[in-house]
């Protein structure tokens, strides 16, 4: 899960992470009361949306004077922002986040992340910050630097110290950025964090290190023991089907091809995928029912894909190993009554009284085709759609 740049900065902020002072203003008239309590010279006015790359498309403003801020605030909220991170039709700024401007001397870039690989933590660090990482990643790999935390080991002093060290800082920005990155390292863990990441990571006027920017993801599944992180979900970043999904605690992820796909496992998915593929068709969907697909979730499941305009095709690829394929197909034709199907649906079952399953689709009376391989089911749904 995802949240804005000023949740995360309220967040790292108990941790003791050097921030910004600022505050969140959902309407326009919001902001006086906030600037007269902000009381700086320079604000910067920065849309809160799900997606980097602001700075350049227009979302983040360095203002002089209440007026301008009030101005600036105005245009912002409702504004359509794209971004190399957002869909070419971009996102809507619903909130904005004001904060203090600073005079920037420099700008690093520090991102905390789990690295697949050791299944430990990984800081990735630059003195080329504020920029395009990937860029710089690209052109002078050498500016990157990485530091591999054992699986279960913690960030120790002497880790800060060789960061900072590689950061070239020294003095009181050295101790600064030290006891910073400590607390950010602390955060990640205590937070069940994916992904830190902080661009720009700067030093300002006084040789202060703060925090400019924070982008935090955090793992879906710790989420339940992370309540005041879970109620930071912004509900409008997400596709409305994925929300519902969640709520049925289904593995589900829009695609852009039109044929809605229906699996149990995440490997079963895969391979469906790639069949689907094979054949020359696209999918419109990932779903895994995942665990046990009962008649419930399969129906579940089964009404929200169909609900997708761009399907023009469904195909089941369902495994029933604990549960049984008769109740499963059950669940199929309850929910093809709920919606009065219309789409051609392709399905293979496979497991446990298997017969009695393709049996009920048979005799249901709707246009379901049962089918026996998933070569077949993957050939047929491809040439429905094509129809
Ligand atoms: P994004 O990464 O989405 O473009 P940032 O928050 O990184 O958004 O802002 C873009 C740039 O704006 C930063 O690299 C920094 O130079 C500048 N900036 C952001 N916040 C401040 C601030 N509080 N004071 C001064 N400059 C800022
Ligand atoms: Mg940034």
């Amino acid at each position: 899960m995802d949240i804005h740049e000023y949740q995360a900065k309220q967040l790292l902020s108990k941790f003791g992470v050097n921030v910004p002072p600022g505050e969140v203003v959902y309407q326009t008239h919001e902001a006086e009361n906030i600037l007269s309590w902000l009381n700086e010279d320079q604000i910067v006015v920065k849309a809160q949306v799900h997606a980097g790359g602001r700075g350049k498309a227009g979302g983040v403003k360095v203002c002089k004077g209440d007026d301008e801020v009030v101005k600036t605030v105005d245009k912002m909220i409702g504004m359509n922002i794209v971004t190399p991170q957002t869909t070419e039709s971009g996102k809507t700024v619903r909130r904005v986040y004001l904060e203090k401007a600073y005079n920037i001397k420099k700008e690093f870039y520090f991102c905390i992340t789990v690295d697949r690989e050791t299944g430990g933590n990984t800081i990735v660090y630059s003195k080329k910050g504020g920029v395009n990482i990937e860029e710089i990643a690209e052109k002078t790999p050498k500016e990157i630097h990485k530091l591999k935390i054992s699986p279960g080991g913690d960030l120790l002093t002497h880790h800060a110290r060789t960061i900072v060290y590689n950061l070239g800082l020294s003095g009181k920005t050295a101790k600064g950025a030290q006891k910073n990155i400590l607390s950010i390292y602390k955060a990640f863990t205590s937070l069940d964090a994916a992904l830190i990441e902080i661009n720009p990571f700067a030093i300002v006027e006084n040789d202060e290190i703060v925090m400019l920017d924070c982008k935090a993801s955090f793992d879906d599944n710790a989420l339940y023991r992370q309540r005041q992180v879970a109620e930071m979900k912004d509900e409008n970043e997400y596709d409305p089907l994925e929300l519902e999904a969640a709520r049925h605690d289904l593995n589900y992820v829009k695609l852009d091809g039109n044929i809605g796909l229906m699996v149990n496992g995440a490997g079963l998915s895969m391979a469906t995928m790639d069949i689907i593929k094979y054949y020359g068709g696209e999918a419109a969907n990932f779903m895994d029912v995942a665990g046990a697909a009962t008649p419930e979730r399969v129906a579940a499941a089964f009404k929200l894909i169909y609900r997708d305009s761009d399907v023009k095709g469904i195909l089941i690829n369902i495994f029933g190993g604990m549960m049984r394929c008769n109740d499963i197909a059950e669940g199929l034709v309850n929910a093809s009554k709920e919606v009065g199907l219309n789409k051609p649906l392709v399905v293979r079952l496979e497991g446990t009284n298997v017969e009695m399953g393709m049996e009920i689709l048979k005799n249901s009376g709707f246009p379901i085709k049962p089918v026996e391989t998933m070569e077949e089911a993957a050939q047929k749904v491809v040439e429905l759609v094509k129809k």
